[in-house]
């Protein structure tokens, strides 16, 4: 037995609420990890989808935990956001009884240059080196330094690797060097571009063509277009090659696995903390499904299947099993739980636009746990903490006050506005079939209305037989819509103070 046998390891990435591509690799990343079988679980967490890193910690049985951040820098998100929302003060930090050991990101991983060159070697194999100049895009950020230092490490790194390109260059979205001004800083007939990043999502796809020229608008997501096989691209003068991300790569599960064993050596990290005492939270599924239970959101909990000890559905496909496209893999609810029939993006996934057609076929609880946390994350966890008194719930307040970005502004909605808010965004009737649990502060309960009254399950199931989808702290989505109704707030103050 291995000393991370008895550990879980936490991948987390950024995640998207308007990009459906953009949480792909990580995905692609955890299945390689966990097909390695080194770890007793493998999760997932994220800052813009679900699970929230606020909300994976109740996922996980594990005593001792490893995280991963699957981003490019040390920077931001790792030095600030990340430590924050799961509350950790140092490499190894006691949370909520567990152990949890901080890794560096991926990105500064010595294999990063290698896959950055294989980028460049597969997609633009032709190209005369020293005719060419290299830019390396990141993103960049006024909010810490450090954020770009992994774009202009490898930067440097690729052009000692290939001393034959005429210049590589450190580029940027949001700071000097603009990658939209590549051509001012290219001298030669030939261009590669290859995007720093983890996924294909908002930024490889739809910002950075734009940035350089050969797209006039943000596209379609990723899935629905066709950007890198139009290369090369003839452009300001030039001729241009642009790869798709870094992230793809598989080998990126094998430097998360490889951050976790450089941090235990760096760290002397030797004693393993003890396995979970008591029944793990699939085992507590599988008793619960035996008392009863059968319905969790859209979704029926069939025990009764002929082929196997669980099935699920769309609980409007119950009548028409015999005709549902059958899948045994616990995995394959991820894909289905992402978009709605008319391809929307459910990157809520409490929303009421679940795909019908399928039934899962599953051998045992661990794989009911996997499918139910893919369709519905942490929402069985967050149910059994809250029976046994150990949820915390996030009020609103202190929700937007935490948000960055753009979406600073959101926490200045008055109060008045965000009742009015949650009436229209939350609640069945808006297509969220969530319960919620919080208020807008300590001192400001919701009024009450159907979006606030709703029990977190479908009106016509048994309450008793129903596990409970719990909206522990306000999703992303209603925080972007708070910040359009912030806006709207002073917009309205502004033409109220000075009519003309
Ligand atoms: S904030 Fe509203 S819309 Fe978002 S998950 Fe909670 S209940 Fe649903």
């Amino acid at each position: 037995m291995s000393a991370l046998s008895h550990t879980a390891l936490l991948v987390v990435g950024h995640g998207s609420t308007e990009n459906p591509d953009s949480s792909k690799p990580y995905f692609d990343h955890a299945a390689a990890v966990r097909a390695q079988g080194i770890f007793a679980e493998v999760h997932l967490a994220f800052w813009k989808e679900e699970p929230s890193l606020r909300e994976v910690l109740y996922q996980i049985d594990a005593q001792e935990i490893y995280v991963v951040p699957d981003f490019i820098s040390e920077g931001y998100f790792t030095q600030e956001v990340i430590p924050r929302e799961l509350e950790l003060t140092g490499a190894t930090t006691q949370v909520h009884g567990k152990t949890i050991h901080y890794c560096p990101p991926v990105g500064v991983h010595p294999t990063m240059t290698t896959i950055l060159s294989q980028r460049v070697e597969q997609e633009a194999p032709e190209v005369p080196r020293e005719e060419t100049t290299l830019f390396v895009v990141g993103h960049g950020t006024a909010l810490n330094d450090n954020t770009t230092r992994a774009v202009i490490d490898q930067a440097n790194l690729l052009a000692k690797r290939f001393p034959e390109f005429a210049a590589v260059h450190a580029t940027f979205m949001e700071q000097e060097m603009f990658i939209e001004d590549w051509d001012k800083h290219c001298e030669t007939p030939y261009a590669v571009v290859v995007p720093f990043f983890i996924a294909d999502g908002l930024h490889s796809y739809q910002d950075i063509p734009v940035l350089l020229g050969f797209e006039e608008n943000e596209g379609l997501p990723a899935s629905q277009k066709d950007i890198f096989r139009q290369n090369p691209y003839q452009i300001r003068g030039k001729t241009l090659y642009y790869t798709s991300a870094i992230g793809i790569e598989p080998a990126v599960g094998e430097v998360i696995i490889d951050q976790v064993h450089s941090f235990r050596e760096q760290h002397a990290v030797t004693d393993p903390v003890p396995p979970t005492k008591g029944p793990s939270l699939a085992q507590r599924l599988a008793d619960i499904v035996a008392g009863g239970v059968n319905h969790i959101g859209e979704i029926a909990i069939l025990t009764d299947h002929e082929q196997a000890p669980y099935a699920l559905c769309q609980y409007q496909d119950i009548a028409q099993q015999e005709t549902l496209k059958v899948s045994r893999d616990p995995f394959e609810a991820h894909k289905i739980a992402t978009l709605a029939a008319d391809g929307h993006f459910r990157f809520t996934k409490g929303e009421l636009s679940l795909k019908r057609g399928w039934l899962f076929l599953l051998e045992n609880a661990e794989d009911l746990r996997q499918a139910l946390d893919l369709f519905y994350p942490a929402s069985f966890a967050l149910w059994i903490a809250e029976q046994e008194g150990r949820l915390q719930i996030q009020n609103l307040r202190p929700k937007l006050q935490r948000q960055t970005g753009m979406y600073r502004y959101a926490h200045t909605i008055s109060d008045e506005g965000a009742q009015k808010l949650i009436q229209k965004v939350c609640g069945p009737s808006n297509c969220c079939v969530k319960k919620i649990l919080w208020a807008l502060d300590e001192n400001t309960p919701l009024v009450d209305s159907p979006a606030n009254t709703w029990p977190g399950h479908l009106s016509g199931v048994d309450p008793q037989k129903t596990i409970p989808l719990y909206c522990r702290e306000a999703c992303n989505h209603f925080v972007s819509q708070a910040r359009k109704a912030a806006k709207a707030e002073a917009d309205a103050a502004r033409v109220e103070k000075n009519p003309h």
